[in-house]
C-alpha cells in the first residue's frame, strides 16, 4: 500500500508562505515526479510528506490513515537522501542491515532481507566491501537498499542523482525505474531536471512558487500544457 493524500496543506517559514493551500493525491504504486525550478518548494513538499517538517495547516493521509501528526519513523515511508549518508566504517551488509538492527529483528530475518535487497540491487558481489571501495552508483544503490529492507509504503527521493556524473545519472535513472517496476511501490521523486521527469514519471507534478501548475502524465503535459510556464518548462512546442 502507498496511497498518499494531501488535503489543503500549507507551509510557512515565519512570515513567508512557501506552500499555499495544496491538494494532491498520489495513488498506490505510482511513480510521481515533483519538478520545477530551484526554490519552488519541491524539497519542502517532500519533507512535509516525510514528516521532516510539520505542515502549518492541512491534513496528510497515508493509506487512508491520518499521518499529519506522526513522526517520520511512524509514517512507513523511506527517504533516500542525495548525500549517501552511509557509514564509512561498515560493510555494505551492515549498512543495509542497520535499520533492521534498530528495529530489533532476528539475525536470520536480517540476513534474509539484506541478501534479498542486495540481490535486487545487483550488490551481492560487493556485500562485504565498505562504501569507500564502491563507485558512486553502487553507493547510491546501498542507500536504496537500506530503504528497501524496511518495506516502506513509499520511497521518497530528493534529487538523488545530482552528485553523479552525466553517464552514471542516465544509468541510475534506468535502474530506479526498473526497481519501481520490480517492487511496484509508490515512489515520489524530486528533480529540477525536465528530462528526468519526462523519462521516469507515471505522473508529473509541475510546481512554481509552491503552487501546482499542472498534474499529468508526461504525454499529457507535453501535448496539453495548461500554460506557458508548463510548456516552457516541459519543453513542449506550444
Ligand atoms: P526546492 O527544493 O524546489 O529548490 P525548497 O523546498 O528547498 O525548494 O525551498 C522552497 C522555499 O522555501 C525557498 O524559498 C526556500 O528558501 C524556503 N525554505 C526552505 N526551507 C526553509 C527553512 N528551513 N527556513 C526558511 N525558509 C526555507
Ligand atoms: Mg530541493
Amino acid at each position: 500500500m502507498g496511497r498518499i493524500t494531501l488535503d489543503q496543506i500549507t507551509k510557512s517559514f515565519g512570515e513567508a508562505q512557501v506552500i499555499p493551500p495544496l491538494d494532491l493525491t498520489i495513488e498506490d504504486g505510482e511513480f510521481v515526479v515533483f519538478v520545477g525550478p530551484s526554490g519552488c518548494g519541491k524539497s519542502t513538499l517532500l519533507r512535509l510528506i516525510a514528516g521532516l517538517e510539520d505542515v502549518t495547516s492541512g491534513e496528510i493521509r497515508i493509506d487512508g490513515k491520518p499521518a499529519t501528526d506522526l513522526p517520520p519513523a511512524k509514517r512507513g515511508l523511506a527517504m533516500v537522501f542525495q548525500s549517501y549518508a552511509l557509514y564509512p566504517h561498515m560493510s555494505v551488509r551492515k549498512n543495509i542491515a542497520f535499520p533492521l538492527k534498530m528495529a530489533k529483528l532476528s539475525q536470520e530475518e536480517i540476513k534474509r532481507k539484506v541478501e534479498n535487497a542486495a540481490q535486487v540491487l545487483n550488490l551481492s558481489p560487493y556485500i562485504d566491501k565498505r562504501p569507500g571501495q564502491l563507485s558512486g552508483g553502487q553507493r547510491q544503490r546501498v542507500a536504496i537498499g537500506r530503504a528497501i529492507v524496511r518495506e516502506p509504503a513509499a520511497f521518497l527521493f530528493d534529487e538523488p542523482l545530482s552528485n553523479l556524473d552525466a553517464a552514471l545519472r542516465v544509468n541510475m535513472r534506468a535502474e530506479i525505474s526498473e526497481l519501481h517496476q520490480q517492487l511496484a511501490t509508490t515512489m515520489i521523486y524530486v528533480t529540477h531536471d525536465q528530462v528526468e521527469a519526462m523519462t521516469m514519471a507515471d505522473k508529473i507534478v509541475v510546481l512554481q512558487a509552491g503552487v501546482i501548475e499542472q498534474v499529468g502524465s508526461p504525454l499529457d503535459l507535453y501535448n496539453h500544457p495548461r500554460n506557458l510556464f508548463v510548456a516552457g518548462f516541459i519543453g513542449s512546442p506550444k
